[in-house]
């Protein structure tokens, strides 16, 4: 049930702040959405909460725990981290009772270095640990733990081992230990399914934490940029195409035999002209195209 504290400051080093990465985020059974009021998001991977599961049955009644591995990104539904690997710990690296475990920090730093190994681009994002013998919440003891994760996708997940316990597990997100609730099952409402262009979701304000500085000069023109460098892109090679078209069908009289068509003796469209184009690939056949 509770967390011993081991030191201050779940990991050293050195804070880079970045923007999180934009991705539309998974739909589907295989994960499981936590929310919580402000609106942000943990998605656990289902095989995530089997391997938890699993530790809890096999060090119960002892509690146990280990460190959260996964990625934040962000959408139009606001911030959302995803879960998507959790460390079993090995001997030594969790000292747990019937109602405390502690993750060293010699465990928490070694099951960092297994899961770079295993999964090279997995982030830290968060520790779980088992209740055996109580339900899943949170302790005084847990909260304190949870308010040495910084970021406020932090994510704390706690296992129950109690058939009778409901929920099962539970997850609180950030250093406050935000409580969550699982979305109704069933298909997301119609506006969440919505396609958004980028231009409009960039100009979206933040739904969590502070206002995120204005974008750095030149984001958005950039993605005008982009724009405007796919439709010349596609326009070269609607040219090219059309070029390579041309040649294909001007090859025959290029050779010294007759062309097998005729040109009709009145009416004949562009592209008739095209195909009996008499002679010489390139210019001439072009002409014909352009005006047989
Ligand atoms: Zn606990």
């Amino acid at each position: 049930m509770g967390t011993q504290l081991v030191a201050a400051g779940r990991f050293h080093g050195r804070t880079v702040n970045a923007g999180l990465p934009v991705r539309p985020r998974p739909i589907g059974s295989g994960w499981h959405v936590w929310r919580t009021a402000d609106g942000r998001s943990a998605i656990v991977a289902e095989g995530v909460v089997a391997v938890i599961r699993a530790v809890e049955r096999d060090e119960s009644p002892q509690e146990t725990g280990g460190i959260l591995f996964g990625r934040g990104f962000r959408d139009w539904a606001g911030e959302y981290v995803l879960v998507t690997h959790a460390e079993r710990p090995h001997r030594g690296e969790v000292l747990g009772t019937v109602s405390t475990v502690a993750i060293t920090a010699e465990g928490a730093a070694a099951m960092g270095r297994r899961a770079q190994q295993a999964q090279p681009v997995a982030d830290v994002v968060g520790w779980y640990h088992t209740h055996p013998s109580y339900a899943a919440y949170f302790s005084d003891v847990d909260r304190a733990e949870q308010r040495r994760w910084p970021s406020p996708l932090a994510i704390g997940l706690v296992m129950s081992g109690r058939d009778d316990a409901e929920p099962r597990y539970s997850v609180f997100v950030g250093p406050e230990s935000a409580a969550t609730v699982r979305p109704p099952a069933g298909p997301a409402p119609a506006a969440e399914l919505e396609v958004m262009d980028l231009d409009e979701f960039l100009d979206l304000p933040d739904r969590v934490g502070a206002p995120e500085p204005d974008p750095p000069p030149g984001l958005l023109p950039r993605v005008a940029r982009r724009r405007r460098l796919a439709f010349a892109l596609t326009l070269m090679t609607l040219v090219l195409v059309e070029l390579a078209v041309i040649v294909v069908m001007a090859l025959p009289s290029g050779t010294s035999e007759p062309v097998a068509r005729e040109r009709p003796s009145g009416g004949a469209g562009p592209f008739q002209g095209a195909l009996t184009a008499p002679q010489g690939p390139g210019f001439t056949a072009r002409q014909g195209w352009f005006s047989p």
